[in-house]
């Protein structure tokens, strides 16, 4: 073997495992990482749920009342006829008790935040 050819082997040899420790050592796409991944999602989503309705007093009470007074059982989406997961939208706060029933992709709330 030439000198050459050993130099370019190790080389080879020394950048896929550089590769390799530096995936692992990062952590990218790891089981762990997506679940960790999952958690910090969620705690953010809760945080920005808990500010919104520190925010808006009258629109938690709206969600509130409905929750309690309208069942979402048996409703379809008013723009694709979904019955699944089927979510309360308030055109108007002051009537807590006036909804329209969407699923969780025409619900409003979800639009605001895509
Ligand atoms: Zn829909």
């Amino acid at each position: 073997m030439t000198y050459s050819s050993q130099k370019k082997e190790y080389r080879n040899k020394y950048q896929k495992e550089y590769r390799h420790r530096r995936g692992v050592s990062q952590g990218y796409n790891t089981p762990q990482t997506s679940k960790w991944r999952e958690v910090v999602r969620k705690m953010v989503h809760r945080i920005a749920t808990r500010k919104w309705r520190e925010k808006n007093p009258e629109k938690k009470m709206a969600e509130q009342l409905a929750e309690r007074h309208i069942s979402t059982v048996g409703q379809k989406c008013a723009i694709c006829a979904s019955m699944e997961d089927i979510e309360r939208h308030h055109p108007d706060y002051n009537k807590p008790l006036e909804v329209v029933f969407l699923c969780p992709k025409h619900h409003p709330k979800r639009w605001n935040k895509e």
